[in-house]
Parts: C-alpha cells; structure tokens; sequence
C-alpha cells in the first residue's frame, strides 16, 4: 500500500460527509474553512515528512501484521526502539510546526486497544483482538488519521457515571441489535477529530461491575450518521484571519483544532466493536493509553518549545540584547527545562516493558514525571519568553496602524530597536509568541494527557515508597557483606498491581 501523499490526506477529506459546526454555524467545507485549515495543514505535514527520504528513519515503521512500511502514525510498539522513534518522529513534527499535530491520540489509542483487547480475550474468551487486528491492518493499508476519543464530559465530578443526573454524561450502550450496538453521549477537547477518517472510542474511566454500559471500545468514521462535530474557539483565533504582521503561526494553528464529538444513536456494527462490558479492564485500557500519551508530551512540546525559543532568541535580536550574559542565560534556562523534560521522555521509551499481547509500553513513573514537569516548564519556558520579548507583547499595535499613513511613520519610528531588523519584523514574532504562549498553549500543557493530579495518583504507587524505605535502612544498618542490590530498571508492574487510571 503506498503511503498517501499530503495532497491525497486533504482529498480524502473532502470525500467525507461529516456534520461539522464552526463558530456556531454548519460548515459543508471544513478542509478550507479558515478556522480549521491551519490544522489539515498541520496533520498534512505529518504525510508528508513521511515522504522525505531523510526523515524515514522515524517517520515509517514495518508493520508487524503485514511486514509492509507504514507510517509510524499506524503501528503498533514493538520495542523500546519503536517508542524512542516515535518521541524522535514528536520532536521532529513539533519543530516542523510549532503545534499540535493531533495523530499521536489516534496512535496511542490504537495501541491501548489493541493491547487491551488482547487482555480482554484472554480473561472472557472473546474475539475482539482478532477483530481489532483485521480493523488495524485495514487503517494501516489506507494510512488513515484516527482520533482518539476519551474524555467524557464526566458531569457531576464527584459522581460516577451510574449515578449521573443525565446517563449520557458518559459515552454508553443505549440499544443492541443483532448485528451491532447504539451508543450515544460524547466526547470532549477531541483533537484532530474533524479533519480526521475515522474516531476510535474508548471508555474514560475505571467503571465498577454495575457500568458495563459505559465500558465500550468501538471504532466509527467521522461522518458515520448521528455523529456530529463542534468546533472549539482558541485564544486569538480570528487572527489567523487576517494579513499583516498579526496573524501569529497561521499556518499550522494553535494547538490541535479541539472539537466536541456528539454520538447522537449512533449505530455501531459489531465487527468494530472492540470492547462491550468488560469494567475491569477499562482502568487498564484508560492507563495503558495516558501513559504513552504523557511520555509523548516531553517530544512534541520539546519541538514546540524549539521553535518558541528560536523565536525568542530572535527577538533579542530585534532588540539589540542578544549579546547580553543575563539575556544568554535566561535563553539556556529555556532549553535546559526543554532538554530536561525530552531526556525524561526519552528514557521512559528507553526503559519500557513488554505487555502481554507482545507491544511494549513505556515506564509509567518516567512518562508521568515527563507530563507533571510539562504542566510546569512549559510555562516557565513561556515566562522566560514573556520576560525577554518585553511589555511590548502586550501592549504592541496592530497591523492596521501600520497601513494608515497618518500613524504608520510614528509606530514605525518609536516601535524601531535593533535598526537592522523592521518593526514589522519584531510585531511578527511578537505576535508569534503571544500566540505561543496564549492560554490555549498552556492549558492544553497543563491538562492534555490528563491533568496534573492525574500523573500523581499513580506516581505514588509506582514510586514503591515501600523499597525505598528497605534501601534507606539498608544504607543506615546495612553491612557491605549482603548481596548487592537488583538494578532498579526496567520497571515492571509487580504481579498484583493493577495500572492506575485517571479518576
Ligand atoms: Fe501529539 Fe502532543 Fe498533540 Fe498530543 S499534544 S496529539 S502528543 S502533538
């Protein structure tokens, strides 16, 4: 199967049929509706790096289905080398771009299915893996965009889906027929969804005995009937809109282009359906799939904050503080907490353990200590950005002042620093950092892959607070005659240890 071109990526959008709202309206273009564009052009880019004979390396794998190259957005981890290419691929796209590129929920959520759907035909003697694996080998011959879909809207927080208000605050069964199932609710802060093929389903929380409607798995296409997509509003998203110095990265967006997914009775065939029931393994199947995605954040923000950095060590340029030692420091903070958190998801790739359906998973304790570290550097890296572009990013004038002639000497004459460099140019990668590191930016840092809390209460298991007390004492009482202590790595759940899922 030849790998689609990015050209082919966008036509194949326009084939669909989806029911799409932007900006409260009904959109029958989506691919160039100006909101959304940025964000295809992003998923585009992800196509066609894959297409650069340099970049192969860590955009193609071989599938282990059909031993065929595909792209690395549709296997399945099969080794630690796997799961350091695919941070490698993260970096390298988040350089390329500077945003979100939306594929690695749809990747992730394809191995958390894959890797519980085993789990689940082992305990039950059902068929879902075998199921998944025909639908997996289908998604890789087309090279398809999944969107991964995992947040409810959850409702009434301290509550569990039973005992909802509205049953459909959680995506659940609502009808069964002979050849397949109705689910309906929805889906929140879905990344890539609209400009996506097809949208895998999965439960968004551990679900007791007495859930079984809420513990589905299930793969729908984005405009399979009843489903519906509502476009999320950025931080300065008309921007993008406009010409001139102000429009910040407009061709690549903010973030992934977010959009809640409503399954209004939608039906769903049994062929795709992945998991109907099975409660006790949704907490492992929520696990298995945060855990890769938090490891994931330490790349792709990394290339983000490439490009953020890069920005900034041009703006002192612009200013003419480049060559200052105060400046030079503040600028190798930035990277030291951009390497930091890049080494950290590095080495949880490095050190990751095999599952038992044969894919390898990252080590939990190292990808949460990524993600609860990106929920703090990113926006410290954005401060130090803030601190060294200078007031003027929030006080800058807009691009019209400068096409109105009665003004425009004026802006240009006390906005000027660095004479080598135009004003234009300085309001351009101001504007470039505003966006950045708009709140869209740093809330999606602080809870995409699950909110800070959510890499903690598992952090306190993994940590092994237990063994760490045995070498305390050992060190204090111990003699240096007892038998040397076992290497720490690689991590391994202990027999009895359930993953931790986000409450
Ligand atoms: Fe990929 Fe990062 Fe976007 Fe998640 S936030 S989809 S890991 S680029």
């Amino acid at each position: 199967m030849p790998l689609m071109t990015p050209q082919q990526y966008v036509e194949s959008l326009r084939a669909r049929r989806i029911r799409a709202y932007v900006a409260g309206e009904r959109v029958s273009n989506v691919v160039d509706h100006p909101s959304v564009a940025p964000h295809v052009n992003t998923a585009a880019k992800t196509y066609e790096l894959a297409h650069r004979p340099e970049h192969q390396d860590v955009m193609l794998a071989t599938s282990h289905l059909t031993g065929e190259r595909i792209h690395r957005y549709t296997h399945i981890f099969q080794g630690p080398d796997d799961l350091i290419k695919k941070l490698q691929m993260l970096r390298l796209l988040g350089q390329a771009t500077g945003t979100c590129f939306q594929r690695c929920v749809g990747l992730d959520a394809l191995n958390a299915v894959y890797a519980a759907s085993y789990e689940v035909d082992q305990q039950h003697g059902t068929d879902y893996h075998e199921r998944f694996r025909r639908y997996l080998e289908w998604v890789q011959r087309q090279d398809l965009m999944l969107a991964g879909a995992m947040t409810d809207p959850k409702g009434h927080r301290s509550r569990r889906p039973s005992e909802q208000e509205d049953p459909d605050a959680f995506v659940r069964i609502v009808d069964r027929r002979s050849d397949g199932v109705v689910i309906r609710g929805a889906k929140l802060h879905n990344t890539g969804g609209i400009n996506s093929h097809e949208i895998l389903v999965m439960p968004g929380t551990a679900l007791r005995p007495n859930e079984p409607q809420y513990a589905l798995a299930c793969a729908v296409p984005v405009d399979a009937e009843g489903v519906v997509f509502i476009f999320g509003r950025q931080a300065n998203d008309t921007r993008k809109l406009e010409n001139g110095c102000d429009i910040g990265n407009s061709r690549f967006g903010i973030v992934g282009g977010e959009a809640m997914i409503v399954f209004d009775d939608v039906f769903v065939p049994t062929e795709r359906v992945f998991m109907d029931g099975e409660t006790a393994h949704c907490g492992t199947l929520v696990a298995y799939f945060s855990t890769w995605h938090r490891a994931n954040y330490g790349a792709c923000k990394g290339g983000n904050a490439d490009v953020l950095i890069g920005a900034t060590a041009k703006m002192t340029r612009l200013l003419g503080t480049e060559g200052n030692s105060i400046v030079r420091d503040k600028l190798v903070e930035m990277v030291h907490m951009n390497e930091s958190t890049y080494a950290s998801a590095i080495g949880s790739a490095a050190m990751g353990y095999r599952l038992p359906c044969g894919s390898y998973m990252v080590d939990p304790l190292m990808a949460n200590a990524t993600k609860q570290n990106i929920t703090r550097h990113i926006y410290l890296i954005a401060r130090l950005a803030h601190d060294l572009a200078g007031g003027f990013l929030a006080t800058m004038p807009d691009a019209r002042a400068l096409d109105n002639p009665e003004i425009a000497g004026l802006v240009k004459k006390y906005h000027a620093a660095n004479p080598v460099f135009d004003v234009m140019e300085r309001i351009r990668f101001g504007r470039y950092i505003e966006n950045a590191t708009s709140v869209t930016t740093l809330v999606e840092a602080m809870h995409g892959a699950g909110s800070p809390q959510t890499q903690r209460i598992p952090m306190i298991g993994q940590a092994r607070l237990d063994e760490k007390i045995a070498m305390a004492e050992r060190v204090l009482y111990g003699d240096d005659d007892e038998p040397s202590l076992p290497l720490p790595r690689p991590w391994r759940p202990a027999p009895s240890e359930k993953p931790a899922a986000d409450e």
